[in-house]
């Protein structure tokens, strides 16, 4: 007979209460509550505390955060936000910062703490650090296989076309390991829109990887680049394997604009990234889940050169998308949560995720009521399962 573990009485995101059976770290059944007299040897009552598949970090840095090494304080453009400048005194503080295995380790174990169990990173390819952190993050993935499953994507942070040499490097980094091919403003910062995708959609075609594109480029200009984006999925067939982060032209166009390019982008099935950012336009959550397009969530940034937020809570971030979009309706809170879980799967592909027969028993049990309850309470008294085991309890990993 297979060893089952049992989880009795979960909460589910649907209001019911379940017995839960894991066996080879997937769940074997999902049973209404049995309440037995002489419950199965070894359960674990988990009395009515709200049970969800673990969150999905679907957009972060691992190499460049400072989080478990020292304060760098924010450092201000000299003439609003300028992404050639921070870049700059990105490098600067990187000289100085602690290991990258330890920082990546430290950041890591942030987000597993919380709940997160599968994330995607963006990592620096540039001809300055060259293959150095994507050698180094490879190595940290295999490290903390057990615990979490990363997505890597290489990320050429100083542009492609305005630094020659990248697009070669781009290519060594998804030869070493990496699983998608990231881009940077193709517009603002190599000034070249079909050139840049070019690149990036090339290496796609060649190595058979994702898309991930950093697009911080707005109205008008960053809106073209988008339709560039969705062409190009189209015209090779991607659908379900690019993303745009942050994507913020959707934020700041008319509805009417919105609800057009919603219906392309849902069509081609391009995903878009929001970390609902403080102080600046977003794409609308709301309005482009209507359109059918998939809006994931990610960290992003943590205690590192762009600014100094970030807590690694994927359940926190729903709170964030929740509030900065005026959900206040259990739907549109229930919305916010799937923003961070079902969608994230999703945009990501994971295979077997949720609380379902066949499933991955990667999952979080919480003391809330319910999802809508969740989302704007954000209990931090929470406990990890991956594959059924507990691996962290209350925002430190155990053991
Ligand atoms: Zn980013």
């Amino acid at each position: 007979m297979v060893n089952q573990t049992h989880f009795l009485n979960a909460r589910l995101a649907d209001g019911t209460v379940a017995d839960l059976a894991v066996a080879g770290g997937r769940f074997s059944a999902v049973t209404p509550a049995a309440n037995a007299a002489t419950p199965p040897a070894g359960a674990v009552d988990l009395a009515g505390e709200l049970v969800l598949p673990a969150f999905v970090e679907g957009h972060i840095h691992l190499d460049t955060s400072f989080y478990g090494d020292a304060w760098r304080p924010y450092i201000p453009c000299t003439n609003g936000f300028d992404v050639r400048e921070r870049v700059a005194f990105q490098m600067r503080n990187l000289e100085r910062a602690a290991p990258m295995e330890e920082r990546a380790k430290s950041q890591l174990e942030l987000c597993v703490g919380h709940g997160s169990l599968a994330m995607r990173s963006h990592v620096m390819v540039d001809t300055a650090v060259g293959l150095k952190h994507v050698e180094t993050i490879l190595a940290v993935r295999e490290k903390y296989r057990d615990l979490i499953d990363i997505q890597l994507v290489a990320f050429p942070q100083s542009g492609i076309l305005s630094s020659p040499g990248t697009a070669e490097l781009l290519d060594e980094a998804l030869k070493l390991g990496c699983d998608l091919i990231g881009g940077l403003d193709p517009a603002s910062f190599d000034r070249d829109v079909k050139g840049h995708l070019d690149v990036v959609f090339g290496l796609a075609e060649k190595r058979g990887v994702g898309v991930d594109i950093h697009l911080h480029d707005g109205g008008t200009l960053g809106l073209f680049e988008i339709e560039e984006i969705v062409a190009r999925t189209t015209a090779l067939s991607m659908r379900g394997k690019v993303a745009v982060s942050h994507a913020y032209a959707l934020g700041d166009i008319s509805a009417d604009a919105l609800e057009r390019v919603g219906e392309r982008i849902a069509a081609a099935g391009v995903a878009i990234m929001t970390n609902a950012p403080g102080d600046h336009p977003f794409p609308p959550v709301a309005a482009l889940r209507k359109a059918g397009v998939t809006v994931f969530a990610g960290s992003d940034n943590i205690r590192d050169s762009w600014w100094p937020y970030g807590d690694g809570d994927m359940l926190n971030r729903a709170n964030m998308i929740g509030y900065r979009s005026g959900f206040y309706e259990d739907r549109e809170l229930k919305a916010a949560y799937d923003v961070v879980s079902h969608a994230g799967a999703k945009a990501l592909g994971l295979e077997g995720y949720g609380i379902a027969v066949g499933a991955k028993a990667d999952f979080v049990a919480l003391k809330a009521e319910h999802v809508p309850q969740a989302v704007v309470a954000v209990p931090k008294e929470r406990t990890v399962y991956r594959a059924g085991t507990a691996i962290a309890r209350n925002g430190a990993v155990i053991g």
